[in-house]
């Protein structure tokens, strides 16, 4: 799953052997993680990036505005997580990105499994459908974007992500988190809403038969809600108050449930 993401125009990087700290527009940068010095996410970063079963991974189709959010999780995620492609763009065609192309020339052959993590009508319980087929190679594809974002991307690459005639490429969705929202970095439009990371770790944590893989790749995204707390007064009264549900049509409606996305919502930065 590692491929050329520069030739892609994907932006994915797992790692880095680089640890000193560089200096970015003013503020100290940390080599390995590139947040701010002061909110260094290292400790809680695997010593190397989280691997996959032999021939699984994920691959994020990431709307080209998410890349300017502060508080993105996809970069935390591809920091933690070697077997993550993230793809750039709003439209993806066959032939175009290697690694998608790849996970579903697997699936026209039989040999693989393509899981497309988008909630609403027609998407199936991902839990149920990885008990009801064999075991084998999985690649879990999630939109990153706002809610409408993610919508049209879903609606514009629907025939490139469910193919006809390619039964192993389902879209699924995600049953909704107990309790609700487990690290509200923004305001999120209502119960069960999750950042992106968080989608993608539960997604991994039904698909692998690692226990503790979705604690592993949440650690460092606990720390940056913990940093982040001590930033912002917002997050910070709104994590001692409770949930917040703001009800906003540019965020995203991940679970309840399903797919990705780090809600259009606040950046509280
Ligand atoms: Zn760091």
């Amino acid at each position: 799953m590692e491929g050329d993401l520069a030739a892609l125009g994907g932006c994915a990087s797992s790692g880095s052997d680089d640890q000193g700290a560089g200096d970015e527009g003013g503020r100290i940068v940390c080599g390995r993680c590139d947040r701010p010095a002061s909110a260094c996410l290292c400790d809680a970063l695997p010593d190397e990036p989280i691997r996959l079963e032999r021939g699984c991974g994920v691959i994020v189709l990431q709307h080209p505005n998410e890349r300017k959010r502060k508080l993105a999780t996809v970069p935390v995620l591809t920091k933690a997580l070697g077997s993550c492609d993230v793809l750039v763009g709003r439209k993806f065609r066959a032939g175009q990105e290697p690694v998608l192309d790849e996970a579903y020339r697997s699936a026209r052959e039989g040999g693989a499994d393509v899981f497309v993590l988008y909630p609403g009508p027609g998407a199936r319980d991902l839990a149920r459908e990885v008990a009801a087929v064999p075991r084998r190679p999985w690649t879990l594809v999630a939109i990153d974007g706002t809610w409408q974002q993610a919508k049209e991307m879903f609606k514009t690459n629907e025939d490139v992500l469910l193919p006809a005639g390619v039964p192993s490429a389902r879209r699924v969705s995600l049953r909704p988190p107990e309790g609700g929202i487990r690290m509200p970095l923004r305001t999120e439009p209502e119960r069960g809403c999750m950042t992106t990371m968080e989608a993608v770790a539960s997604a991994l944590g039904v698909l692998s038969d690692a226990p503790d893989l979705e604690p592993r790749i949440l650690a460092p995204l606990a720390k940056l809600y913990g940093v982040q707390k001590g930033f912002s007064p917002s997050l910070k009264a709104r994590a001692e108050r409770g949930i917040d549900y703001k009800g906003s049509r540019r965020q995203r409606l991940v679970a309840g449930g399903g797919g990705g996305g780090d809600g259009g919502g606040d950046d509280d930065e």
